[in-house]
C-alpha cells in the first residue's frame, strides 16, 4: 500500500470515481456526540436550550414569541398562537423532546395538541393518544392527514417524549415537484415513520398537496390551546458532501 491507508488497483463501485477501498476518498468529517443519547452534538445548532425564547418569533405577528419559558422547557400560552424560529433549514437531523399536561383534559384531538411543522409547512403530530384514541393520521406521531404512525408508541401525559427525525425537503424546479419531502421519524426510540413520501403541506380535512417553496423554512410549534412543553431543540444540517 505505500504507506497509503487504501489502494489504488481495485475496481471501480459502480457510477463512482472511487475505487473499492480507494485510498484517495476523502475521509468522513468528525462530529463530536453528545455526552448522551439526545444531547446536542458539536456540529448542532440548538433552536431551544430551556433558558430563553430568543430565537423563536409568533408567526401571529412576527414579534416575539409568547410562550412560557421555566425550568428548561418551554409551554404553550393558548391563544398567543404558533411559535416559529429564526433559523430556516432545509434537509436536517432534527430532535425535539415534548410532554403532553399531566393533567388528562379533553379526548380525541382534544388533548395535549400541538404539532411540530417542518418548513413551517408540514406537521408532526403531537398529541397524548396514551389511552386516548383518535382518527388515525390524527395519532401522535401521525404526519398530520396523511400517514398514521407505524406504531402507537406513547408515554403516559407529563412525560417527556422524544421525536429524531430525519428530513429531506421537496424539490422544486420553477413551479413543479420534481421530489416530494421524505420523512423518517423515531418516536421514543421507536421507527413510526421510514422514509416515507409526503403527499404534500398539512391541512385540516382536504387533501394535501405541494405549493413551490424556498429550499429552506422555519420550524413551527402549534398552539393548539393545550398546555404542552417542549425543551432540548436542534437539529444538524444534512449535507450533501461528496459520497460518490
Ligand atoms: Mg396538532
Amino acid at each position: 500500500m505505500d504507506g497509503k491507508l487504501g489502494y489504488d488497483d481495485t475496481p471501480f463501485l459502480p457510477g463512482s470515481k472511487y475505487r473499492v477501498h480507494d485510498a484517495d476518498r476523502p475521509p468522513p468529517r468528525v462530529v463530536v456526540p453528545g455526552a448522551k443519547p439526545g444531547n446536542s452534538p458539536s456540529d448542532a445548532i440548538v433552536l431551544f436550550d430551556g433558558t430563553d425564547l430568543s430565537g423563536w418569533v409568533s408567526v401571529k405577528d412576527g414579534g416575539e414569541a409568547r410562550w412560557k419559558v421555566e425550568d428548561g422547557y418551554m409551554e404553550v400560552v393558548p391563544g398567543t398562537g404558533n411559535i416559529r424560529t429564526k433559523e430556516e433549514f432545509g434537509d436536517c437531523q432534527l430532535h425535539i423532546e415534548w410532554a403532553a399536561p399531566a393533567e388528562v383534559r379533553g379526548e380525541s384531538q382534544g388533548r395535549g395538541n400541538s404539532g411540530v411543522f417542518l418548513m413551517g409547512l408540514y406537521e408532526i403530530q403531537v398529541l397524548d393518544c396514551y389511552e386516548n384514541p383518535t382518527y388515525a393520521d390524527g395519532w401522535t406521531a401521525a404526519i398530520y392527514g396523511q400517514y398514521p404512525p407505524l406504531v402507537s408508541a406513547c408515554r403516559r401525559p407529563g412525560e417527556w417524549q422524544t421525536y429524531d427525525i430525519i428530513w429531506e425537503a421537496p424539490r422544486f424546479e420553477g413551479d413543479k415537484l420534481v421530489r416530494p419531502a421524505y420523512l423518517t421519524l423515531i418516536h421514543n426510540g421507536i421507527v413510526v415513520h421510514n422514509h416515507t413520501a409526503l403527499f404534500g403541506s398539512t391541512g385540516h380535512k382536504r387533501m394535501p398537496s405541494y405549493q413551490p417553496h424556498p429550499p429552506v423554512g422555519p420550524l413551527m410549534l402549534q398552539d393548539h390551546g393545550d398546555l404542552v412543553r417542549f425543551r432540548n431543540i436542534w437539529y444538524r444540517v444534512l449535507t450533501d458532501y461528496d459520497q460518490e
